[in-house]
């Protein structure tokens, strides 16, 4: 030990042991960092935010590094600390009669979701990532995922947090209460605030029914519009047995096939959309078959889908999902935009974000893959093959402009799921409203004054 280091913590200084923890999941994102610590308790994680609070120095907090914003690395200075959560990572207790999880920060989600399975509950976050990502990083960047429709977010999902505030006090309130309607319920200004204003180090989350059964079909419809329809449809036939309605355009589905052979073209040829739908039942798999089927007919004959597929097996119906949890790795990189519109502007918005964008660059590829019933598209551009790297910047900047004033005008936001990070600073400077962002900075300097929780991230930079 020396003694730049927070004694009796364990630390990581050598080069390559703190490589990986200093560049983000796509490898876009690196910073450099003094060192990595990995505290094994919320005692240990006060100390550490003691000992940098004493000495100016920044923290960012890690959980699995699964950041799509680059919000869990640090930036290229040198001087923070990197807070590690993996270390904090026990599942303390489920208990199905109160339908409570309670869990460390740096649980991974799918260990949370297996150990409530366990107990015969269901813990419903679900993103492509949940192999790797803590729920501590869920909570801060108050993740959505696949079951939003019906479960809500990463914030429905709370019950309450413990916290480390900057000056190493702790918040904690883990009983899982549904009802406590005792003043201004603070959990809230730390879900979704990625490390800006103190360290979850644990939290207690909702569990709900196993559901009996779950069934899923593609169906292949020729335009967002329509897509639009069946979800109504949807919802008419189903409510809140509907529990996934996932959007995909042709050029993401053949990014996918191309990419995976074994993942076979449900539909050929590759419709210009296609949906994935999840219905889930509390009966039995013949009457979630039956619902799923009723809606897919009923569909067809009014003409809103071309053609529709019921997985008719498990692992048929887990090929699907693959087809839609494949996306992110099955893309070449592109231009990312993580948005959300009011549901009925969808279709509106992508006739004439796709309009400007081939305007401005011809030959862009248009790639969109959406939990749309949440109105979240991820919609991302290729420019064309042969496009000069040294040109991408411009690219870059020019159609992200399109991209968010096209969303700002039809009332929607620049993030949808993903967060700020570092990549989004600017843009939220420009499209959130100024009496919010004041008041986002007065939340941050009260409870971080001293501006060390994760500078840069959501927050520009004080230097
Ligand atoms: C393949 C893939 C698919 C994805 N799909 C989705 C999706 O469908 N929906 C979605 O919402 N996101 C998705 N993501 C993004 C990412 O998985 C989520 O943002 C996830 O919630 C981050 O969790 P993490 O533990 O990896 O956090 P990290 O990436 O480590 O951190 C994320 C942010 O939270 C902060 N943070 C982490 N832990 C804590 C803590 N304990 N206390 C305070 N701050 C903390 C970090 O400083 C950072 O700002 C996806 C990512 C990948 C790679």
């Amino acid at each position: 030990m020396t003694a730049q280091q927070v004694p009796g913590i364990e630390t990581l200084c050598a080069p390559d042991a703190m490589a990986p923890y200093l560049v983000d999941w796509r490898g876009q994102q690196r910073g450099r960092g003094r060192m990595v610590v990995l505290p094994r308790s919320v005692e240990e994680v006060v100390r550490v935010v003691k000992w940098c609070g004493e000495r100016g120095i920044p923290i960012v907090p890690q959980g699995g590094n699964t950041s799509l914003v680059g919000g869990s690395v640090p930036d290229a200075s040198g001087q923070a600390v990197l807070l590690s959560l993996r270390k904090l990572d026990a599942i303390v207790k489920v208990d199905p009669q109160s339908n409570l999880v309670v869990a460390q920060a740096g649980a991974i989600l799918q260990d949370i979701q297996q150990a409530a399975a366990q107990a015969n509950r269901l813990f419903p976050l679900s993103l492509a990532a949940e192999g790797s990502c803590t729920i501590g990083g869920n909570l801060s960047t108050n993740a959505g995922g696949t079951a939003v429709l019906q479960y809500g977010n990463a914030r429905e999902l709370c019950l309450g947090l413990e916290v480390v505030l900057p000056d190493g006090t702790v918040l904690s309130d883990l009983a899982g209460l549904r009802k406590d309607n005792t003043g201004i319920n603070l959990r809230h200004l730390f879900i979704g605030a990625e490390g800006t204003l103190g360290i979850i180090t644990a939290a207690a989350l909702r569990l709900y029914a196993l559901p009996r059964a779950k069934v899923t079909s593609f169906a292949a419809v020729k335009d967002p519009q329509a897509a639009i329809a069946l979800l109504s449809l949807a919802t008419e036939m189903v409510g809140s047995g509907l529990t996934a309605f996932e959007l995909m355009s042709r050029s993401c589905v053949e990014s996918v096939h191309r990419r995976f052979a074994e993942l076979p073209a449900v539909f050929s040829p590759v419709p210009a959309y296609q949906v994935l739908v999840e219905i889930s039942d509390q009966d039995d798999e013949a009457h979630a078959n039956r619902r799923l089927l009723g809606l897919m007919e009923c569909a067809l004959e009014r003409g809103i889908i071309d053609n529709a597929t019921v997985a008719t097996s498990t692992a048929q119906s887990r090929r699907f999902w693959a087809v839609r949890e494949r996306v992110a790795e099955a893309q070449n990189p592109n231009l990312k935009h993580d948005i959300t519109l009011p549901v009925e502007r969808i279709a509106r918005f992508m006739a004439q974000a796709e309009q400007q964008i081939l305007a401005a660059c011809p030959g862009a590829q248009i790639i969109v893959v959406g939990h749309v019933g949440d109105g979240n598209l991820h919609y991302n551009v290729e420019p064309p093959p042969g496009t000069e790297s040294a040109a991408l910047p411009a690219l870059k900047t020019e159609i992200e402009q399109l991209v968010y004033a096209l969303v700002a005008a039809h009332g929607g936001s620049i993030s949808a799921e993903h967060g700020i990070g570092r990549q989004k600073v600017k843009a939220l400077q420009q499209y959130k409203a100024a009496p919010m962002l004041q008041t986002m900075r007065s939340i941050k300097s009260v409870l971080d004054p001293a501006g060390l929780m994760n500078p840069g991230v959501v927050f520009e930079s004080a230097t």
